[in-house]
């Protein structure tokens, strides 16, 4: 039977979407989205993107309207962080005051910023990018800069770049690893989108770390001095050194956590009465040995979008296929599957053109295909990756071949 009180902690992506979609399931008990930042639910990636360009205002990031909340009688608890969690009681009691209590409790905190601890890291002038409190910080910094420094060559990093360089201002990217998206991305995409970036200005400097940053004689930031020593002049810092999951109310309340909030196949967590989705959910999928916490808006969608069917009684496993995309200057990259583990890659297409593709496998299995401005490589990737139609290495080498032709029957 399905819970009737539903109670969902975290208003994002991961949160809005199960309670829109427990609606969608018949779902016609009360459902609370608690959340601990002021307004409407938005959306995150155009805040390292259209957002700083000035392309969209802060009101084009809600996702949903207060009118279409009301009409699904979905209570919005805003600003108003759920703070402890009580098992027995079945019960969440917020900042507030308020207590709500629960049948069934979705955890869908995302996660947080990580934080430099190098000296000098708190100086005004440098800027993280998780929030839209932050991207407005940002963005009202970015008229008067002058010089960027970046730390980390992560997407929201590489992003900022490209927006650094749209803008006009010259931007250092501060990188301990020897590559960029190290993680992330095959070896002939990161070395084009380290030459898209370089053509258009910015700098990297690979191994190196910010060891500590100089106030200037206005007391804001001036210098980030790194590892080795080099002082690189800066009147504007944006640090992107990767997320923390927020598992701090599952951990205090004895769930299982594990970098994130450990939940099975069907995203319930350790307590069958609590499941947890989006980034701060570690969970299994077939196309990984190991369970994963993925941070992106496709996991946030699709999780949110299998819990409320499991609520409503299916006994399916998450298995959606993970893809994700980045617009840096020009490029639009879109990658479909895992490629974490790949062991040999076939391009498709001329990186020289700006438009490719890398077809990632492990032996013969193919984990994933990244696409670079070849969007329709992408759409074709998402319906065979982790099928048994997936072409073979030297199939996908085939250039004359259309991928069409992998797809499933409609
Ligand atoms: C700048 C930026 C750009 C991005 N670009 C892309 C992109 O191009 N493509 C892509 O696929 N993904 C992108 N992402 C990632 C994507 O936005 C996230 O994966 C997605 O937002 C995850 O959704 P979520 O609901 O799990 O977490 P979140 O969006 O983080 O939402 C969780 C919410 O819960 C709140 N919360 C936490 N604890 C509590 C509590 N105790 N009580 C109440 N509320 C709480 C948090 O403050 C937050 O508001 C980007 C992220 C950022 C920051």
């Amino acid at each position: 039977m399905m819970p009737d009180r539903i109670v969902i902690v975290g208003a994002g992506q991961a949160g809005l979407q199960a309670a829109v979609s427990l609606r969608e399931v018949g779902h016609s008990g009360p459902i609370t989205l608690i959340g601990d930042e002021p307004g409407l639910p938005y959306q995150r990636p155009p805040l390292s993107k259209a957002f700083l360009l000035g392309k969209i205002p802060a009101s084009g990031l809600d996702l949903r309207s207060p009118d279409f909340l009301a009409a699904q009688r979905i209570d919005l608890a805003g600003a108003d962080p759920a703070l402890v969690l009580d098992r027995a009681g079945k019960t969440v009691r917020l900042a507030s005051g308020r207590e709500l209590a629960y049948d069934h409790l979705v955890l869908a905190t995302g996660a947080r910023r990580r934080e430099l601890a190098a000296s000098g890291s708190n100086l005004p002038g440098i800027h993280y990018l998780r929030s839209r409190a932050d991207a407005e910080a940002l963005k009202a910094r970015l008229g008067g800069a002058e010089r960027a420094v970046v730390v980390g060559a992560g997407f929201i990093g590489l992003e900022f770049a490209a927006v650094a360089a749209d803008l006009g201002f010259a931007c250092t990217v501060v990188e301990a690893a020897p590559v960029l998206l190290g993680r992330a991305v095959s070896r002939a995409t990161a070395d084009h989108v380290r030459a898209m970036h370089e053509a258009r200005g910015t700098r990297f400097l690979f191994g190196e770390g910010v060891a500590r940053f100089e106030a200037g004689a206005d007391g804001r930031v001036a210098k980030a001095v790194t590892s080795s020593g080099d002082a690189l002049e800066a009147d504007l810092v944006l640090v992107g050194v990767g997320v923390i999951a927020n598992d701090g109310l599952a951990a205090e309340s004895g769930l299982a956590t594990d970098g994130g909030i450990v939940v099975d196949r069907r995203l319930r967590t350790s307590d069958p009465d609590i499941s947890a989705i989006g980034d701060c959910a570690v969970a299994p999928h077939p196309q990984s040995e190991r369970p994963l916490r993925i941070e992106s808006v496709q996991n946030a969608i699709d999780q949110g979008r299998h819990l409320a069917r499991v609520l409503a009684g299916a006994d399916e496993a998450y298995a959606a296929l993970p893809w994700f995309w980045s617009d840096q200057g020009g490029i639009k990259l879109q990658i479909a599957g895992l490629i974490h583990g790949h062991d040999r890659t076939v391009l498709r297409g001329d990186p020289q053109s700006g438009r490719f593709s890398v077809f990632c496998y492990r032996g013969t299995r193919l984990l994933g295909v990244e696409s670079v401005n070849r969007p329709a490589d992408h759409m074709a990737a998402r319906r065979f990756v982790g099928t048994s139609l997936a072409p073979v290495f030297a199939e996908a080498s085939d250039e004359s071949l259309d991928l069409k032709r992998f797809l499933p029957a409609a």
